[in-house]
């Protein structure tokens, strides 16, 4: 079976997890501070910006609380985006509104976002879909013209990066995430970026019962009851842990040398697939962008796309799609058009791409792709 999306584990993690287990320590310590100061190394920005937490989606729900985000408030979101970050939305009250999406490159255009803005608009929600930037320098540029905040939705783009500057380092928040599946793993996981300092250490609290520091043992000997709580905001139980931020280490080490094989495994698909019948590739990215390469996708004649989708299945090859559009989800259901998020929702067929894909499995992809798309298009003009 190859599969579409893998993680990389091996002995260095196993011996970073057992290393954990020796301290005798396993909660929110001092693996995880490394991690956070490794992740913002990474990044270019300084750690206390950084909180390592459960998932990228404690991270949406912690931006919308962070914000204030309420009833009356509106925030725009491309419909091709994760069902967590319309939840996040939603669950503060404030109301998720779709714009549409280039249809091949899947993100939102300047002009999507712009036409979306109402004049409730509080926030932008970004993703990066694929791990590819987008226009997130200009639509940042948008976002601050018009006095609204930017999140990005970063779970995609770990490594990604335009004009040199780290993608989730544009706005005010940002989350990746370090689920089982994506780029960079740590069972569950992910990174909240908070540019504003005072807003960084609010979310401290709110992603801890929303406990101030200075109770508990740390200020034993500052205060003669240290046991009492000092809570003046609902807070969640949000955090990270020693365990999983010991994987992270690991895993951010290793994040270049996988990112190069994941370069190579789409350049591979680029070269195989150039000029194929039926088939369009992904569009190029631009000259200095760099892409987490966490997608790799095709665009069929909608006509095909599902069976191909079941032959490559027959073939022991698994493909998926990314994100069916949220103005179609029962929850959501909004009306409005979006052809050509419908569009790229109906043609889009993600290929297998992760760091473990040898050079005959990507071999083995395109052939088995070739040869579906010609037998189920057979007398058909290619319509691509
Ligand atoms: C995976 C993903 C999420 C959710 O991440 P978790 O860490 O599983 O909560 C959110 N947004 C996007 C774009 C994703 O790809």
């Amino acid at each position: 079976m190859i599969n579409v999306f893998q993680p990389s584990l091996g002995v260095d993690e196993a011996e970073a997890v057992a290393s954990v287990f020796t301290s005798n320590w396993l909660g929110h310590g001092q693996r995880t501070q490394e991690f956070e100061s490794a992740f913002g190394e990474h990044l270019g920005v300084g750690a206390e910006h950084l909180m390592f937490i459960s998932s990228a989606t404690a991270g949406l729900f912690l931006a919308a609380r962070l914000l204030d985000l309420g009833p009356g408030d509106d925030v725009v979101m491309p419909t091709i985006s994760f069902v967590s970050a319309a939840n996040a939305v939603a669950d503060s009250g404030a109301r998720p509104v779709f714009c549409d999406v280039d249809p091949h490159s899947l993100n939102p255009r300047v002009a999507d976002v712009e036409q979306a803005l109402t004049p409730r608009t509080r926030a932008v929600f970004l993703l990066h879909y694929g791990g590819h930037p987008g226009e997130v320098a200009a639509i940042a540029q948008l976002c601050r013209d018009r006095g609204v905040s930017l999140v990005e939705d970063a779970a995609c783009a770990v490594a990604s990066r335009s004009g040199g500057q780290a993608c989730g380092t544009f706005g005010d928040i940002a989350m990746w995430s370090f689920d089982s599946m994506k780029t960079l793993v740590t069972g569950d996981g992910g990174m909240l970026y908070v540019r504003d300092a005072a807003m960084a250490e609010r979310a401290r609290y709110v992603a801890y019962h929303g406990l101030r520091r200075g109770s508990g043992f740390s200020s034993a000997r500052v205060s003669g009851r240290w046991w009492e709580l000092d809570v003046t905001e609902f807070g969640w139980r949000v955090l990270g842990n020693d365990v999983t931020a010991a994987i992270g280490c690991v895993q951010l080490a290793k994040l270049p040398s996988n990112i190069a094989r994941r370069r190579e495994v789409a350049q591979a698909y680029d070269r195989l697939l150039d000029g194929m019948a039926g088939v369009r590739l992904p569009p190029p990215l631009p000259e200095r962008d760099e892409n987490s390469h966490y997608f790799y996708w095709v665009q069929l004649d909608p006509a095909i796309r599902d069976q191909v989708a079941a032959d490559l299945l027959d073939n022991d090859i698994y493909t998926t799609f990314r994100y069916p559009p949220l103005h179609k989800v029962p929850a959501y259901q909004s009306g409005g058009e979006f052809p050509d998020a419908e569009w790229a929702a109906e043609s889009t067929l993600l290929l297998p791409m992760h760091q473990a894909l040898t050079d005959s499995d990507v071999q083995q992809v395109c052939t088995t792709l070739s040869t579906s798309v010609t037998g189920r298009q057979a007398g058909d003009e290619a319509r691509i």
